[in-house]
């Protein structure tokens, strides 16, 4: 255990005791200080870890023709809020407005909105959008409630906290962190909310995220409200499961999650069922689908073929290994997911 959030976490359970999962994810990505987050850009080969949008400007231009087409659906409304969560480094919303250009009239009706907190990613998202002015916020709540609102987030979700639920001989326990000496580790205390319903065995770990859902549910009713649709891309279940997903990522590698505090990403795989069951008395709901049979449906297979035609040699490889990177159902084709949220039952986005 190095680094100053460390010892400010250490000192925080010293004074208030052991800390749930949830908050110490909540000071090790987002101090305003020394939260991972708050404090680099973290993406690329040279980062911690690689997204979709990084390894293909395909992922973007699909996104960008499913919204587009959306729009086109909804009545081609002359102003609407075309807005992504955790943007990262811009690219996945300048390959989406790249794209949906063909769509004539959809890019001067957008308004561009990106809920981002981390400063370093705001500079980068800036370069990339030059041209665009997109406005930021700290969150959905200051977003312009007065159009249509199209809103794309991946890889958002992982990164909001959780909190983890171990099963003991004696029932349900949440596990939290804790010190033994100076060291940080993991312990056990007693819930102070209602245990899941989930059936489990004794060390087994079943994953809540209240935020999460909270997050979910204040989208849904903005698209209720606004009219308009939310694709959410991420990692994790369809089906809501036993299993401890809590990984902190340094330089592409796993590492330790209480080691490297505030300098290694930490997520957790996405309860895509829970996320459902939040909003689906509020909005109409599409998916989860796999991210393979949605690239697939908007025609990402297409899409390359295109691209190859004028490549060189090795842009062509590229453009396959990339294919085989987002599709393949061993890498990221089956794990990752996408969910959609449209205001309109009759309407659902291309791709599910
Ligand atoms: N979507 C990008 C980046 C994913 S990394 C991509 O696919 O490449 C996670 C992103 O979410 C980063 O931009 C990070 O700064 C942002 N983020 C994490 N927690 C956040 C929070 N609570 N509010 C707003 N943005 C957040």
């Amino acid at each position: 255990m190095t680094g100053k959030l460390a010892a400010l976490i250490a000192d925080h359970i010293r004074r208030r005791g052991p800390m749930d999962i949830a908050q110490f994810m909540d000071l090790a990505l987002a101090h305003p200080e020394y939260g991972y987050y708050r404090t680099r850009d973290p993406l690329g080969a040279r980062g911690d870890f690689t997204t979709a949008p990084e390894i293909s400007q395909l992922f973007g231009e699909m996104i960008g023709l499913c919204l587009a087409d959306f729009w086109q659906r909804m009545g081609a409304p002359s102003k609407f809020v075309l807005a992504e969560v955790g943007p990262g480094r811009g690219t996945l919303m300048a390959d989406m407005l790249r794209a949906a250009k063909v769509l004539e009239g959809f890019i001067p009706a957008a308004h561009i909105h990106m809920i981002e907190t981390s400063p370093a990613l705001q500079a980068k998202q800036a370069q990339a959008l030059a041209g665009y002015q997109p406005i930021w916020h700290d969150s959905l709540e200051t977003l312009p409630d007065d159009c249509p609102l199209l809103l794309v987030g991946n890889e958002f979700l992982d990164a909001l906290p959780i909190h983890q639920l171990q099963m003991t001989e004696e029932g349900w326990r949440e596990r939290v962190v804790d010190l033994s000496g100076d060291q940080l580790v993991f312990g056990l205390r007693h819930l102070n909310f209602a245990p899941p319903s989930i059936q489990a065995k004794p060390g087994e770990v079943f994953e809540v995220s209240p935020v999460r859902i909270a997050f979910a549910q204040e989208l849904a009713r903005r698209i209720k409200a606004q009219g308009g649709a939310a694709l959410l891309i991420d990692y994790g279940p369809a089906q809501s499961g036993i299993g401890d997903t809590l990984q902190a990522v340094k330089a592409h590698e796993y590492t330790p999650v209480l080691e490297d505090i505030g300098n290694a990403d930490l997520t957790s795989h996405v309860d895509f069922a829970a996320i459902r069951e939040g909003v689906s008395n509020i909005v109409s709901v599409s998916g989860p689908v796999e991210q393979r049979a949605f690239l697939e449906r908007l025609g990402i297979q297409q899409r390359a073929a295109i691209l190859m035609k004028n490549a060189s040699v090795q842009q062509r490889a590229d453009i396959e290994s990339a294919l085989k990177r987002l599709c393949d159902p061993d890498q990221m084709g089956s794990l990752f997911k996408v969910i959609g949220f449209t205001h309109d039952q009759n309407l659902q986005p291309a791709g599910f």
